[in-house]
């Protein structure tokens, strides 16, 4: 099938390399943080070629910013010193344009081709350099720096200007470049010839059409349309909301940056006991078998040991839980582990069209989590959440996230909950059944979430409104949020 496009940015080869399903009509969603690096674009090109005295040039070009609420504007404006700090004036010939490094293969008798580009040049007689510019956490992928590998020419230097490292820096070249490309080109020719179904995983977070890929259902059977807003929940931005909405937003709408990469051992071990469990028992016929603690010690073995310990420890904890609650092995069956599930709710709300212009329309609103391990029991659906953490209210909504999940993606007429708790206390199981009566008050609620989120004004991110409280000491926020002092 020829999909009409020659040439794919490497962006999208690389979101068709997780999901074919990700290209395809989208809703309207806001991207605020791409939204932000067009805005730092547009500055820094208008500095480099104003060769008024800095001062003006600077505030000249910071009227891109203008349109922004001024928390947006302060991020900007922070990018673009940053950008200033890494490439000081004067500088040599500079051209503004979007330089395009590209490769190309002919496909079953049609020329296809990849590119990635560059947004600035500098130039001197014999030497060129060309810079992307990356605003965000992202790295270069590896199919641009094998672009940039295999296209090079003598006197070319491609660099990248990473802003929030203050990092500018040439373009590494991978070993395997040609490999790298080939591969790629390979993921293009099953796209145009054999698309597959949606294949979920963390990507679904980054992508633009979980409203209309029908992975993450709309609940009364609604078809999203190209004009809607689109907006994605996450389980843990859906925790959120119900303490404060600004948390939930900066995280979901506007993409604000968090203040610190918060990392602890016990995050570390319940990510590493997340892992191990799974392997385990994702399609594990015989889960209570003799011979599976000893198993898990042999995955155990290149372990760091305070990890280790730990985990053996858990497992036991939870295989024990699962013993107790499950009287005929047989019925239970582990398929699936770390499944995308969730549902999408169409309900009215601000739309923002490109020129930042508001208007009342549809807005799309998907709630998804990745759910631990997903099968069934006793012929029912069943979703298996593993803690390593307290029970928590919020335990609940995350079971009703999935089951009503479950129901629409997986035609589940009933679904199984489990938690499973190991922590200090040990392990512990809490099961929840759902059915036709739940998933009535289940819709309802999340209607009620997904009418608060499509009333955010996407276009200003201190629109949504503040709680300050006791879990302000757990939010993201604690030093950008003017409230919270
Ligand atoms: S939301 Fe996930 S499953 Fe759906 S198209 Fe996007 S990446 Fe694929
Ligand atoms: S610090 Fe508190 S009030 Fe501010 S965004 Fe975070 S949770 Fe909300």
């Amino acid at each position: 099938m020829n999909q009409g496009n020659k040439f794919y940015k490497t962006y999208d080869v690389k979101k068709i390399s997780e999901c074919h399903q990700s290209i395809g009509p989208k809703t309207l969603t806001p991207n605020s943080r791409l939204d932000r690096w067009s805005g730092v674009h547009n500055a820094i090109s208008d500095w480099m070629i104003n060769d008024a005295d800095d001062e003006v040039a600077v505030k000249v070009a910071e009227e891109n910013f203008q349109y922004y609420d001024p928390l947006q504007r302060k991020i900007m404006s922070e990018l673009f010193a940053r950008f200033r700090a890494l490439v000081p004036k004067p500088l040599p010939q500079v051209n503004i344009d979007f330089f395009r490094q590209e490769v190309s293969k002919d496909i079953d008798g049609e020329q296809r081709g990849m590119y990635t580009s560059f947004q600035y040049q500098f130039q001197d007689e014999d030497n060129s350099e060309y810079i992307k510019l990356k605003a965000g956490v992202s790295d270069v992928e590896d199919i641009d720096k094998a672009i940039v590998a295999e296209t090079k020419l003598e006197g070319e230097t491609f660099l990248t200007a990473q802003l929030i490292n203050d990092d500018f820096d040439e373009i590494k070249e991978p070993e395997n470049s040609k490999e790298i490309i080939e591969n790629y080109f390979e993921t293009i020719r099953e796209f145009e010839t054999n698309r597959k179904q949606a294949t979920p995983g963390l990507h679904c977070y980054m992508c633009s059409r979980p409203s209309r890929c029908g992975q993450y259902p709309v609940v009364d059977g609604q078809e999203p349309k190209s004009n809607f807003r689109g907006i994605l929940i996450s389980k843990s931005n859906l925790m959120n909301l119900g303490t404060c909405e600004r948390w939930t937003s900066w995280r979901a709408q506007y993409a604000i940056p968090k203040d610190i990469e918060k990392e602890s051992f016990e995050a570390e071990l319940g990510q590493k006991f997340h892992t191990y469990s799974q392997r385990m028992l994702e399609k594990n016929e015989d889960i209570f078998g003799k011979k599976e603690i000893e198993r898990l010690k042999e995955m155990l073995g290149n372990e760091e040991e305070k990890f280790a310990i730990q985990i053996l420890k858990k497992y036991e904890e939870l295989i024990q839980a699962l013993d107790t609650e499950v009287e005929n092995k047989n019925d239970l069956e582990i398929k699936l582990s770390e499944y995308g599930l969730g549902f999408s709710v169409v309900t009215d709300g601000i739309v923002s069209n490109s020129k930042m212009e508001l208007r009342d329309d549809k807005v799309a609103v998907t709630f998804m989590g990745q759910a631990d391990l997903v099968g069934r029991y006793k012929g029912k659906g069943l979703v298996i959440e593993l803690k390593t953490g307290q029970e928590s209210n919020d335990d609940l909504t995350e079971a009703e996230l999935y089951a009503l999940g479950a129901k629409l993606l997986l035609k589940e007429d009933e679904v199984y909950v489990f938690h499973i708790y190991t922590n200090k206390d040990g392990g512990k199981l809490k099961k929840r059944k759902f059915g036709e009566s739940e998933f009535d008050s289940i819709i309802k609620k999340f209607e009620d979430k997904a009418q608060t989120v499509a009333n955010w004004n996407p276009n200003d991110s201190l629109s949504p409104s503040f709680n300050v409280g006791d879990w302000c000491a757990n939010c993201d926020y604690q030093t950008t949020c003017p409230e919270y002092r």
